[in-house]
This record gives structure tokens, sequence and C-alpha cells, in this order.
């Protein structure tokens, strides 16, 4: 089967400091993969470059086969990969659902329309508070509102930066609650995560960063079992 994401020795730079260094993953369809490490290792780098918004220096992306060295980031997103921020990147003088609608403006509108619907019945939270303006929302509205919006362009794969930063146990067990279901319909997903604990329950497979690289790799049951990572990512053990 053909990876429906495929990165292959993929290098990013900041000018001279490269922050990704030979990075290979892959995520197929279906799949919730997890990248977990440390703060500063690189992971928004790769997501970041893995949607266009950054250049590789070296190695490839492709996505449902197809490479996408010249296509442009909003081109990649018309193909059905979508990134959430870390920072959510919501207009906060804009109200939730014209948030929603511009996160669709590609989608031809009748079917923008139902997907709309079909984010609202996702999100109850959301339609009890479609008129309310963004930047009012809590910390947990915010990041419903930020998966809604990239749920508007139809992905096939989401690409999720830490959608549990900053939030409250409740909260972060309901957005990984919706992370299931959105696999469970057919959406994959690479997560990024610090609380790797949450990250590998929910993943089919994961991978570890550090310093821009992937130091270890293999499915959630294993790394969650592997004493490098307790000590280092589940606060469990000495090292
Ligand atoms: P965090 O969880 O803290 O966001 P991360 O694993 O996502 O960490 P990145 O944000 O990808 O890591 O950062 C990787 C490295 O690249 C870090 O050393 C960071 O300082 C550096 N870096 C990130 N963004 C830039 C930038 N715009 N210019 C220069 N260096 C950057």
């Amino acid at each position: 089967m053909t990876a429906l994401l495929a990165i292959e020795s993929l290098s990013v730079a900041y000018g001279h400091v490269e922050a990704v260094s030979g990075v290979s993953l892959g995520v197929d369809a279906g799949e919730i993969v997890t990248v977990i490490g440390a703060n500063g290792a690189g992971k928004s780098t790769l997501l970041n470059a893995a949607l266009g918004l950054l250049p590789a220096a070296q190695g490839t992306v492709r996505f449902d086969g197809r490479d996408m060295a010249a296509v442009e980031a909003e081109d990649r997103v018309g193909l059905g990969l979508c990134l959430v921020a870390e920072k959510r990147e919501l207009f906060g003088t804009m109200t939730v659902e014209d948030n929603l609608v511009l996160g669709g403006f590609r989608t031809e509108r009748r079917l923008a329309a139902e997907t709309l619907g079909a984010v609202f019945d996702r999100f109850p939270r959301l339609k009890e508070r479609r008129g309310q303006l963004a930047g009012t929302l809590s910390g947990g509205e915010r990041q419903m509102l930020a998966m809604g919006r990239a749920l508007m362009s139809r992905p096939r794969l989401l690409m999720l930066d830490e959608p549990s930063l900053g939030l409250a146990p409740k909260i972060v067990a309901d957005i990984f609650a919706i992370i299931a279901d959105l696999r469970a319909s057919g959406v994959a997903i690479l997560l990024v995560e610090q609380n790797a604990r949450a990250a590998l329950n929910a993943a089919d497979r994961g991978y570890v960063m550090e310093l821009g690289r992937i130091s270890i790799e293999g499915t959630s049951a294993t790394l969650a079992g592997d004493p490098r990572i307790a000590a280092s990512y589940l606060g469990v053990g000495h090292g």
C-alpha cells in the first residue's frame, strides 16, 4: 500500500541552522501516527515543511503518491492535507461561524454548507457559540474551532500541532476523543505532542524526535514500553 503521506530524508534549515535533519516517516490512510519530542526538537518545523510553509533543504514529501515539491501550501490543502498550527491562528475579531466559513472557502458552496453542518454536529459547543467572537473563546473552544476550521477543507490527512497545549485535563480528554472519532470517520492523523502519554494512547504508531532527527520509532505499545521513552517522556524511572 502506498502511504498517504510519505516523508523521505527531509531536512529543513533556518539559515545555517538545521532544525530537521534527514527525517523519514509515513502515515497510511486511516492511521493515527504521533511524533513526540521535547521543546525545540523540530516537530513544528517538520509539520510546516510537510505542508509547504517552509522549504525543504533536502528530501521529499509525497502526498497520495505525488511529489509535493512544486505544490504550494494552499494547493496541498486543496488535495486534502491540512495543518492545525500550535498557535491555532484564529481570526479573533470574527465570529466562530465566520472562522469556519473561511476554512471552507475553496469548497463549492453547497458542499461547504453541508460540511459546516457536519462540523457543528461534531462540535455542538461551536454551534451554540456560532455568533460569538473567536477571540473570546476559552482555550478548549479555540482548539475545537481550529480543528473545525481545518475540517471545513475536508482533509484526508489532518496534522495537529500540540492540540493539548495549555488545556485542562478534562478538555484534553475531549480533544483526544474527537481525534479518535475523526480517525473512525476516515481522516488520517499526524499528531505532534509533548503529552507523550496521551499521544501514545491515541496513536497506532509513533516516532520520537530529538534534535531534528528521528531517534526511535515503533508501534505505540512498543514505544510506551520502551524504558528510554518512559524515562524521558512519560516521567517514569530515572533514565
Ligand atoms: P516546540 O514544541 O517548542 O514548538 P518543536 O519540536 O516543535 O518545539 P520547532 O519549533 O520545530 O521545535 O523548533 C526546532 C528548532 O528550530 C528550535 O531550535 C527552534 O529554536 C528553531 N526555530 C524554529 N523556528 C525558527 C525560526 N522561525 N527561525 C529560526 N529558528 C527557528
